[in-house]
């Protein structure tokens, strides 16, 4: 494989929302970017040949023993690109379910409310200071857990099964939005697709 997995939808389907200069910048340059550079970092280490992307992350920590310093970080800052992008476009949609869905509206409720749970996670987005992700997991008790990491550091290194992401790298919004990730944020809620976060939070559950 070279090429990453084309978007299950067009470049604009996410207007206006998300601009379709950004989708194709963000998806065609960053995110092939991240995988180009990861698998380099795993061609060069045949012994990281029979693991997949998800399993580089899962085992990070325990890898990184056995591994240079600076390919490490090529898995770590590659690898969580590659992958945290590929959860990025599958919970987005254009014709979506905008309300959360099935066990997960169960699970949200249960922590207050669909409007307190939108405004937890935004407020964890609008937060993380730089780059970094808002991210939704499944933890190792398989209790829902909301959390801010930064750059591509990776829920899966947590041992944390990724339900909900948003990406709040400049790159994500800047050509539209400049500097107002507060609207961003607001606006990225409109192509959210939780019948995509249920179907995830479902495979975790089984994991
Ligand atoms: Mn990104």
């Amino acid at each position: 494989m070279s090429k990453i997995k084309p978007l299950a939808y067009s470049y604009d389907a996410l207007e206006p929302f998300i601009d379709e200069a950004t989708m194709r910048v963000h998806h065609d340059k960053h995110h092939q970017g991240y995988f180009d550079k990861f698998k380099a970092a795993v061609e060069a280490n045949p012994e990281l040949k029979e693991l997949s992307a998800e399993e580089v992350l899962w085992q990070l920590e325990d890898l990184k023993k056995d591994l240079p310093e600076a390919t490490y970080l090529a898995l770590k800052n590659n690898g969580g690109g590659y992958i945290h992008h590929n959860v990025f476009w599958e919970i987005m949609s254009p014709d979506g379910v905008r309300e959360p869905q099935g066990e997960l509206r169960e699970m949200i409720r249960g922590m207050g409310g669909f409007d307190k749970f939108k405004q937890a996670f935004t407020q964890l987005a609008l937060k993380q200071f730089g780059s970094g992700w808002a991210w939704l997991v499944l933890d190792e008790n398989k209790n829902l857990q909301m959390y801010s990491l930064p750059n591509q550091d990776s829920p899966l290194s947590l041992h944390h099964q990724p339900i909900l992401a948003v990406d709040v790298w400049e790159h994500a919004y800047y050509l539209k939005y400049q500097n107002k990730r507060a609207e961003y944020l607001e606006n990225w809620w409109q192509v959210v697709d939780f019948a995509a976060a249920e179907k995830r939070y479902q495979a975790a559950l089984k994991q």
